[in-house]
């Protein structure tokens, strides 16, 4: 029964609670800023969970992200729907702070009894002054957190790609932190934004990546997840390193494929 029991247990799950942003940096993961105005509906992602735990699966971390999810009008709630599915999981929010200091008590009070360690990545676009004012409103409201300053981004998508699916692992960065989105789950963020990529830049990246948590057992999912699929194949063996920028009214596909 033990072994049942560390057999079916996802380390880190992410979802998104917005598409959109508000900063849309070049090279983004989850593609914001060629995104709708898109924001998480709280019965799907109650629904999704719920079967994720009928199924036994065990999750240790699970991180909300966008997106900027302080967009989503009801992220406090979306903390409570994530902790009565698994009221034992580390709950994370990944966000870009812009919002923070506009919170109003229902989100604070929601990440202290959920108990919402916010993840928050530090922009160029803030200050040291900035940065202190943020932390300053985090002690002062009692929750937890980590700041990461970020001025670099790692390009990885490409098309007709040479390297080879073992170079490709790797090199691979996404430390398995598995996706969860409408019912589908993938090993990382670039199955679910491929179609949106290839629809908006006429591109040919491989959009699969994905498998439906209601047609899977417990076994298959983790199956899934822990293997290389083709949608690896979109991904350089050599990420490139680029400087931080905001995009352009109008991105362009080169602000996420390499060559
Ligand atoms: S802040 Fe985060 S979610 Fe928003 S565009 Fe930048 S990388 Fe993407
Ligand atoms: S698609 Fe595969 S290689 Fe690319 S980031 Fe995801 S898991 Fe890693």
């Amino acid at each position: 029964m033990e072994v049942q029991r560390i057999m079916l247990r996802i380390d880190y799950l992410e979802f998104w609670a917005t598409k959109h942003c508000n900063l849309n940096c070049k090279g983004c993961s989850s593609c914001s800023p060629i995104q709708e105005e898109w924001y998480l509906n709280s019965e799907t992602i109650k629904k999704d969970l719920n079967r994720l735990k009928t199924l036994q699966i065990m999750i240790d971390n699970i991180n909300i992200l966008g997106g900027e999810p302080l967009l989503h009008p009801h992220i406090d709630n979306l903390f409570c729907i994530v902790k009565q599915a698994f009221p034992n999981c580390n709950l994370g929010l990944l966000t870009n702070g812009l919002l923070l200091r506009n919170m109003g008590n229902d989100f604070w009070k929601s990440c202290v009894k959920n108990k919402v360690t916010l993840k928050i990545t530090c922009f160029p676009v803030f200050s040291g002054q900035d940065i202190e004012a943020i932390v300053h409103l985090l002690e002062q409201r009692g929750v937890k957190y980590h700041l990461t300053r970020k001025v670099r981004f790692n390009k990885i998508l490409m098309e007709n790609n040479p390297s080879k699916i073992d170079e490709i692992i790797k090199a691979c960065g996404c430390n398995h932190a598995y996706n969860l989105y409408n019912g589908y789950v993938s090993r990382c963020t670039v199955p679910m934004i491929t179609e949106k990529f290839n629809s908006k830049f006429g591109t040919q990246l491989i959009t699969e990546g994905k498998l439906n948590i209601y047609d899977a057992t417990a076994e298959k999912i983790l199956d899934f997840l822990s293997k290389p699929n083709n949608s690896c194949l979109n991904c350089s063996a050599h990420p490139q390193k680029v400087v931080w920028e905001k995009s352009e009214k109008n991105p362009s596909k080169e602000d996420w494929l390499i060559g």
